[in-house]
């Protein structure tokens, strides 16, 4: 059955539990960081971190907010780093999942091409040529598992289930966050698998919190 996740930011305190769980489970190593006088550690997606919270201060209706954004791979419908590929050995679509797999024959794959195709910049290479990102958590999935980050989250802005019962999900969320910010918006809801709600308008997040052309990528 086709899966998705819900990703309600609205409710996200970046314990960052979700990003210690993906890590624990997929067997990375922790990042090298230096202080860089804010909160946010690691500075960005690398080879090993596939599960990251941005943390953004914005100044909105003259008040200060944290904008936390438990970023990852959105596990397109349609895949433009899968399209671009042309290599179903290195990069395929579980078909009953609907995960976005990257496998070891991405070392032969030209990675700034691949990198530079995804509207989220997620995909991230690592010194010996690999690419790497969130895999959805498809081994715990395909044994009737939720995924590490999912399972952890103890706010209720991760979830996961069937792609139908998540839009619903979303939608009905959407409806009531709404009534407090009018800005409220699902981020490219029939193009992902994992949809975002977010209070303000997604560049407020993430420069990539949300695919602007995504009508382009898609014709690709
Ligand atoms: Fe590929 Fe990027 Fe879409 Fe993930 S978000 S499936 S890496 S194009
Ligand atoms: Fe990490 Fe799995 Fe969550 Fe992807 S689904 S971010 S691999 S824990």
């Amino acid at each position: 059955m086709s899966k998705g996740f819900f990703i309600d930011t609205t409710r996200c305190i970046a314990c960052k539990a979700c990003q210690v769980a993906c890590k624990n489970w997929n067997r990375l190593p922790a990042e090298q960081t230096k202080n860089q006088g804010d909160l946010q550690n690691p500075p960005d997606f690398t080879f090993t971190t596939y599960k990251l919270v941005r943390m953004n201060e914005e100044i909105v209706d003259d008040k200060v907010n944290w904008l936390f954004f438990p970023d990852q791979c959105r596990h397109c419908l349609i895949p433009p780093c899968l399209l671009w590929a042309q290599n179903t050995e290195a990069i395929y679509q579980d078909e009953n999942t609907g995960a976005v797999v990257y496998t070891a024959k991405t070392q032969g794959l030209k990675a700034e091409d691949i990198i530079g195709v995804c509207p989220y910049d997620v995909p991230r290479r690592g010194k010996d040529g690999f690419l790497a990102k969130c895999t959805m958590c498809n081994d715990r999935v395909k044994n009737g598992m939720e995924p590490a980050c999912v399972k952890t989250c103890p706010t209720g802005t991760l979830n996961f289930g069937d792609l139908e019962e998540m839009r619903q999900m979303a939608d009905e969320r959407l409806k009531k966050v709404k009534l407090t910010y009018p800005d409220a918006r699902l981020l490219d809801s029939d193009d992902v698998r994992v949809i975002f709600l977010t209070a303000f308008a997604p560049e407020k997040y993430h420069t990539h919190a949300a695919a602007f052309d995504a009508q382009h990528w898609k014709a690709r």
